[in-house]
């Protein structure tokens, strides 16, 4: 029985809430509040997605003097010009995919433009493809606008890179969309651009966009990121999505945006104003700040990422029965724990119950995740350190 069924003995709560699976990842952090609650044994906590660092102070502060200033009203749906015109320009300037601040809709994170476009770009019939591990998100997204998730299992030999092939071969008619995530949660895979355009032409081919949600795009280690849309013979079949969330540690401030074809933008926004309306004012703000003002927070918080990838890709590979996929991107590091017994979630509780380090079991991305661990390295060296610590000698005992 799912959680909404338990809720509802009465049967009056809609259909669509008994679809909806927990995300695994809020599963390991209730249990985690419980352990903590229960313990006094100190937990680590390697499930968390978002950045250890604080928004930037000139953000905050920018952010504040426009309320006193009187920036608390509601806005335009789409978002005050400004902000539109400079997402817009950094846009091109970072990822170079270019689209006019027409063509930008402000909303309230990530999530909220994602949802909106599924409800935009899909309803009862169709399909959206989703190639996994994935963040969980989609499939509910993609079932609470009424249409159907074709997840499509990515390789673990490949790094679960993009495999045109597998993704192509879901693309038909009944296609709205293909959701592709890169730099990807949970792998940290950036995917092959001649992978990903070639799933560009198939979905064009069959009149579906491709969602590209590209929040973890500045946060790449190995080479410069680029917009799915600035390099496909087609983007007016891309909409592109992104957020200050994880590029600016403002994941609170909930601010994000959708760029992409006139019509798509603007039934977005138009779907938007029964949600929210507009973002919030002073989030519109902050976020201006952050995109025309100092980008150094982002240099230096990469770097550290940058660090702990690579401190955590060694200390990995000097465990026994253990291995990860190389994260290009993202903060996220998916460990090869099939060695171990018992399956991704039964491994993740263990090592919650017994060796308090908290981590999020592979299989909530889809069952391409299972006998993997998704481990978030936002956090500091020490902890992560002490994380591994703990991960290696389970995996020694248990071997
Ligand atoms: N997309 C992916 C792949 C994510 O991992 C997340 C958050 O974890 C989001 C979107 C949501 O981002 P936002 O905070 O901007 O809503």
């Amino acid at each position: 029985m799912t959680d909404a069924s338990q809720r509802d003995p009465s049967g009056r709560l809609a259909d669509r809430t008994r679809s909806l699976e927990r995300s695994k990842i809020r599963v390991m952090f209730g249990l985690a509040e419980e352990a903590r609650r229960e313990s006094d044994r100190e937990l680590v906590r390697l499930e968390v997605g978002e950045p250890d660092f604080g928004t930037p102070d000139h953000v905050i502060d920018a952010a504040a003097e426009a309320a006193r200033e009187g920036a608390t009203s509601y806005t335009e749906n789409a978002g005050i010009p400004p902000l539109r015109e400079a997402i817009s320009e950094t846009m091109a300037r970072e990822s170079g995919v270019e689209y006019a601040p027409e063509q930008v809709t402000v909303k309230s994170g990530a999530m909220e433009a994602l949802s909106l476009s599924m409800m935009a770009l899909a309803g009862p019939g169709d399909e959206v493809v989703v190639p996994t591990p994935a963040w969980p998100n989609y499939v509910n997204q993609v079932q609470l606008a009424g249409a159907t998730p074709v997840t499509v299992p990515l390789s673990a030999e490949s790094g679960f890179d993009l495999d045109p092939e597998r993704v192509a071969a879901e693309i038909g008619d009944e296609t709205a969309a293909v959701i592709l995530t890169s730099p990807s949660n949970p792998t940290g895979r950036v995917y092959d651009e001649d992978a990903v355009a070639e799933v560009v032409e198939v979905a064009a081919a069959h009149d579906a966009y491709v969602v590209a949600d590209e929040v973890y795009g500045r946060l790449t280690y190995d080479r410069d990121f680029r917009g799915v849309a600035s390099y496909v013979d087609t983007p007016e079949n891309v909409i592109t999505v992104d957020s200050c969330s994880k590029t600016y540690a403002m994941t609170g401030w909930r601010l994000g945006w959708l760029a992409g074809p006139q019509s798509v933008v603007d039934a977005v926004t138009s779907i938007g104003e029964s949600t929210t309306a507009c973002p919030s004012s002073v989030s519109q703000q902050a976020a201006l700040a952050a995109l025309t003002g100092p980008q150094e927070p982002v240099d230096e918080m990469k770097a550290a990422f940058e660090e702990r990838r690579d401190f955590v890709v060694e200390r990995v590979a000097e465990m026994p029965t253990v291995s990860c996929p190389r994260p290009e991107g993202a903060f996220y590091a998916f460990l090869d724990v099939s060695d171990l017994p018992g399956g991704s979630f039964e491994v993740a509780k263990r090592l919650l119950s017994e060796r308090g380090v908290v981590t999020a079991p592979g299989d909530g991305f889809g069952d391409a995740g299972e006998g993997y661990l998704r481990i978030s390295f936002a956090n500091g060296l020490d902890r992560i350190e002490e994380g591994l610590d703990r991960i290696e000698r389970f995996v020694r005992d248990e071997s």
